[in-house]
């Protein structure tokens, strides 16, 4: 038995290590920079006091990682969750790594993580956190050097935050040390969809290869924050059918499809997915279990796991999130000949426009929604493309190719700068 199915927590940076290994054997990569990428960079932990509304000081815990900065500055989100780690924060920033050098974007690896609930949270509390937060880690974060983003729980207003934190420090505006800010202090458009408009642009591709009418096809979510209902909406308008979402409370099931506008109404109105009307409330586990033809993961890590893979009934799973998939449960997909698009391919769409935001930033220049999309489309569908001929050259799951693509181009660089000093 497997230390999956005995339900020992798996371990998001022991799976980001797994995953790195695999490709690295397949690589042959030279030892000196297999044991250089197989580390993060920089690894910074600070408890930070922050003074609550009843007078009282809790002191937070907060991280900020940098995989590796050989292609450019550090890129990654931050996230605000109660179940943060050390290693999950580290596995977050080595799978950006991967996914900017998947598609192509001149970026390396970074990622923050602050140990809270922001739902128990009032408003001026999250600002107080996050303003010391980023104070905090300050010492590395720049528009040079490491440009954060919203991820779990945190989003444009967060991002607005960090911004003016960071402008009050140095004296003067400075919009490129975030993405995914508010379009009016210099975010782009486009932003907030990316992540989900460049996960259907790769189920579209895979569609294509696989022969599905995604006109006829249904399709399931887990996890209906930015990422997930976003998606949903999407998948609607490509004509598929939505019949599953969920939330961290549970969540809903309707085989004649939901409508996720109508959904994002109700969650917005009673904070949760469940009750919707017309549709039957289901447990989260139950979601993920829905027969369906996409299968679209956009919640947290470790969620399809050894324990359920042989119920997963679908024939594309899109990685919306990062990481849902454990190892042996992505050997067991494989196996049964379930399409995995994977979260380093299939999230990219997200970093994607944060790098248009960046540069627009760093150009004073602000491109319209529809020349977003299309450069965004375009890197999705060159990058499904490279990613599915090199799973079809080598014989081997989309994971891996996409990792050796990755992998391979981090490795290259990293041999061309050579050992400093
Ligand atoms: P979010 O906070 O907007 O949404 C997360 C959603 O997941 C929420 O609706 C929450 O209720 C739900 N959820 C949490 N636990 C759940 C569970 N056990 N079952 C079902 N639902 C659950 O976050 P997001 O930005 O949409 O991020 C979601 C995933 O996408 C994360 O893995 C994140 O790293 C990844 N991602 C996000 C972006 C981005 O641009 N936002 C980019 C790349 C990857």
């Amino acid at each position: 038995m497997t230390s999956e199915q005995v339900g020992v927590k798996i371990n998001a940076w022991e799976v980001a290590q797994h995953q790195f290994d695999l490709a690295a054997n397949l690589l042959g990569l030279e030892p000196g920079i297999r044991q250089v990428l197989r580390e993060c960079r920089r690894e910074f932990t600070c408890h930070f006091p922050v003074k609550m509304d009843d007078g009282s000081v809790k002191v937070i815990t907060g991280h900020r990682v940098q995989h590796n900065v050989v292609r450019g500055p550090a890129k990654g989100g931050i996230r605000y969750h109660p179940d943060v780690t050390l290693d999950e924060v580290k596995a977050l920033a080595m799978w950006m790594t991967w996914k900017c050098a998947v598609v192509g974007i001149p970026y390396g690896g970074g990622k923050g993580g602050v140990v809270v609930d922001p739902k128990k949270m009032s408003r001026r509390e999250l600002e107080a956190m996050t303003r010391r937060y980023t104070t905090e880690i300050m010492v590395l974060i720049g528009p040079e050097s490491d440009i954060p983003a919203p991820d779990v729980n945190t989003n444009p207003q967060t991002m607005a935050w960090i911004l003016d934190t960071y402008s009050m420090h140095v004296g003067y505006t400075v919009p490129a040390v975030v993405t995914g800010k508010p379009v009016s202090l210099g975010g782009s458009e486009g932003r907030n969809e990316a992540t989900a408009r460049g996960c259907v642009f790769t189920i579209v591709e895979a569609a294509k290869d696989l022969g599905i009418d995604l006109s006829r096809a249904k399709v399931v979510v887990q996890g209906f924050g930015n990422a997930g209902s976003i998606a949903s909406q999407l998948m609607t308008l490509e004509g598929s059918k939505v019949v599953a979402v969920s939330d961290s409370t549970g969540g809903i099931v309707n085989e004649a499809g939901l409508d996720p506008d109508r959904v994002v109404v109700w969650k917005q109105e009673h904070g949760t997915v469940q009750g919707f009307p017309g549709a039957k409330d289901i447990t989260n586990a139950e979601v993920l279990e829905v027969p369906c033809d996409v299968l679209i993961p956009a919640a947290l890590e470790n969620q399809i796991t050894a324990a359920n893979v042989d119920r997963i009934d679908t024939k594309i799973v899109a990685e919306a999130a990062n990481g849902p998939t454990t190892p042996e449960a992505d050997r067991r997909l494989h196996e049964r000949g379930i399409f995995m698009i994977p979260d380093i391919l299939a999230n990219a769409g997200g970093v994607t426009v944060s790098y248009f935001e960046w540069v627009q930033d760093l150009n004073r220049d602000h491109w319209s929604e529809q020349i977003v999309n299309a450069k965004l489309r375009e890197i999705m569908v060159k990058s499904f493309a490279e990613t599915l001929a090199m799973a079809k050259k080598r014989s081997v799951d989309m994971r891996t190719a996409a990792y050796l693509l990755a992998v391979d181009r981090v490795a290259n660089a990293t041999a061309l700068r050579g050992l400093y000093p």
